[in-house]
């Protein structure tokens, strides 16, 4: 792989596990100084030391996406770090407990709307903020197939909030083009995560029920999604804006 991010400064917001710490691995594998964010400092400076022994350059931002004034201080340390932003990874996501829409509970579904959508406008508030006042940038949004593309029987807050990440992406990259910031989304399918396993199950389980459920017949690797994101937040994608690229094994085709 080239060294597509050279000179270039990235935050990864969820970037303690699964796929946003592949996303930071990935940047940092191409050049960038990585910046990773979450809301435990154990898991995220783990991401940080996995970078460095790969010969990276990364750092840490104890930081949770529903917090309006964590987003604000992670762009703040960021760019006193590192003098820039270039490229956020909004990742950070949480499935929540699958529930039928009638046993819902109200604080759930907030719970789950609160980080999987509000989390994406706060830290998009404060990029967008950065970059269109130093010259532009690029934004990538984690989505998933589950929402816009395809629904689950109780998947209702986790559906509904990624369906308007979705929305959210394709409003923003309409409002901020002109700002020179590109924004676009990222829709996995069920990825190899602790995230799409079912409670209880192994990963012989899981590989075993998506052999039928997945078109593809497995899970998606993180660097299957990673070589998404980073795509699109390379100058190979300048013309695209407003996408969400589902990555998804055929699921939703
Ligand atoms: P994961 O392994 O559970 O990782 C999620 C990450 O988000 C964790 O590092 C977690 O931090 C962080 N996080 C949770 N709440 C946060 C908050 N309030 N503020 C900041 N960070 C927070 O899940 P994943 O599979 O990598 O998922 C990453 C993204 O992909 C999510 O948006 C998810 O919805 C999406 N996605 C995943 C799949 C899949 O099959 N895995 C499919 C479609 C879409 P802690 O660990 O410290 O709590």
């Amino acid at each position: 792989m080239g060294r597509r991010f050279e000179g270039k400064v990235v935050v990864v917001t969820g970037g303690g596990a699964g796929i946003g710490r592949a996303s930071a691995r990935g940047f940092a594998g191409e050049g960038a100084r990585v910046v990773v964010a979450g809301p435990r400092g154990e898991s995220i400076e783990e991401t940080v030391g996995i970078i460095e022994g790969e010969g990276g350059v990364a750092s840490a931002v104890v930081a949770d996406v529903t917090r309006a004034e964590d987003m604000a201080r992670l762009v703040r340390t960021t760019v006193e770090r590192y003098g820039a932003l270039h490229i956020a990874h909004n990742n950070a996501g949480i499935f929540g407990k699958p529930t039928p829409v009638g046993d819902l509970d109200p604080a759930d579904w907030q719970h789950v709307l609160d980080v999987n959508l509000t989390g994406v406008l706060l830290a998009m508030r404060e990029e967008v903020g950065h970059m269109r006042a130093h010259g532009g940038g690029v934004i990538v949004n984690t989505a998933s197939n589950i929402g816009y593309h395809g629904r689950r029987p109780g998947m209702a807050a986790y559906a509904a909030s990624k369906a308007a990440v979705s929305a959210l992406t394709k409003v923003a990259a309409l409002d901020h083009i002109g700002d020179g910031i590109r924004i676009n989304a990222v829709s996995p399918g069920a990825t190899d995560t602790t995230m799409s396993l079912r409670p209880g199950e192994s990963d012989a389980d899981r590989a075993a029920r998506l052999a039928t459920a997945v078109p593809a017949g497995r899970v998606a690797s993180t660097q299957e999604i990673v070589n998404a994101v980073l795509w699109l937040a390379s100058e190979e994608s300048s013309f695209v804006v407003g996408h969400d690229l589902v990555v998804d094994g055929g699921v939703t085709a």
